[in-house]
């Protein structure tokens, strides 16, 4: 869909996955205006295609596109965009089990601009790619992580809780080289005080200790997630105390358990943890973290229609 300052959003089309052709002058490839989603559609139980919560990536879509100075995407014309794109991609979605249709939503600041200034026009675009296990080994290997002590992903009233593409840049060196070094990804820290747990590149951290789950606030610095804020809710209703406070560093390195959430990672057991040359592993190698399983499962069994959706979390397309 196209925006424009006289007509606002048009009704958008569907077309075959091709370029986009824009200015040189375009406001995003100058001054960066742009956010995204992230989600998945995937084959239920019930035979039939369904989403995830896609009132909750609207909701965060519209919050972004006001903190990036971009004209909002109508709720509801976000869902109908979400299924519309499904529901013409339905031979893409992996048999159940076997992987998702993840969905990428772009609002773009398309229109030319030469000095700095929010774009005098918009593209609101999904594209959609057949996906399996987000890190390397699969579902439910345990991921290495090591902590980041040089870079840190957001500042204090900056950007962090919006899921803005220029986030995502100053992750790549670090990324690539933790990779390189054996880890899967990053733990990022708070700026402030390089004390606290924020983040990882692409997902959010939860701590376990006995039958408390932690999980870091949302104080505008880390993205909040609607995997992280499902897991807040289904821990709770399994009888779990969740706190949403502060986690310092060392504290995860004590803690019993470690996982970490998001629409591509899903729930993602730690098994260690590195924090200046200090390693800590919480589980046997190869093997997941009881809690982290637990969630996992639960998560899934609900996202594919194989529990009861009892918290009506599911939306299907077809
Ligand atoms: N943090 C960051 C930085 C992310 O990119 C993502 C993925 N969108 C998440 C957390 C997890 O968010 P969600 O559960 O909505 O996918």
């Amino acid at each position: 869909a196209e925006w424009t300052p006289e007509k606002g959003w048009d009704a958008g089309k569907l077309v075959p996955y091709g370029p986009m052709s824009v200015m040189p002058s375009a406001q995003v490839l100058n001054y960066g205006q742009a956010i995204f989603e992230g989600m998945k559609a995937q084959e239920s139980a019930k035979g039939r295609v369904v989403v995830f919560r896609p009132d909750q990536n609207a909701a965060r879509f519209k919050a972004g596109a006001a903190r990036m100075s971009m004209p909002a995407v109508p709720e509801d014309q976000f869902v109908e965009a979400v299924k519309n794109t499904v529901a013409a991609n339905l031979d893409y979605v992996p048999p159940m089990g076997k992987g998702s249709l993840y969905l990428r939503p772009l609002l773009l600041g398309t229109g030319p601009i030469l000095g700095l200034g929010p774009a005098p026009g918009y593209t609101f675009t999904i594209f959609a790619a057949a996906v399996g296990a987000y890190f390397k080994g699969g579902q439910l290997t345990p991921i290495d992580l090591i902590v980041e002590e040089r870079f840190h992903r957001a500042a204090p009233g900056g950007m962090g809780g919006t899921k803005a593409a220029g986030n995502y840049s100053p992750v790549l060196v670090t990324q690539l080289e933790a990779k390189k070094n054996g880890f899967a990804d990053v733990v990022y820290l708070d700026a402030k005080t390089d004390t606290y747990l924020e983040e990882v590149s692409s997902c959010n951290i939860f701590v376990v200790k006995g039958r408390t789950i932690k999980t870091p606030p949302l104080q505008g610095t880390i993205l909040p997630g609607v995997t992280r804020r499902s897991i807040i809710e289904l821990a709770r209703s399994r009888g779990y105390d969740v706190h949403e406070e502060a986690v310092s560093v060392h504290e995860a390195m004590e803690a019993d358990e470690v996982f970490t959430t998001g629409t591509a990672v899903v729930v993602s057991s730690v098994g260690s943890m590195t924090y200046r040359g200090n390693r800590k592993q919480y589980t046997a190698p190869g093997q997941a973290g009881q809690v982290a399983l637990e969630m996992y499962s639960n998560l899934t069994d609900i996202q594919t229609e194989r529990a009861d959706d009892k918290f009506g979390w599911v939306v299907p397309v077809n």
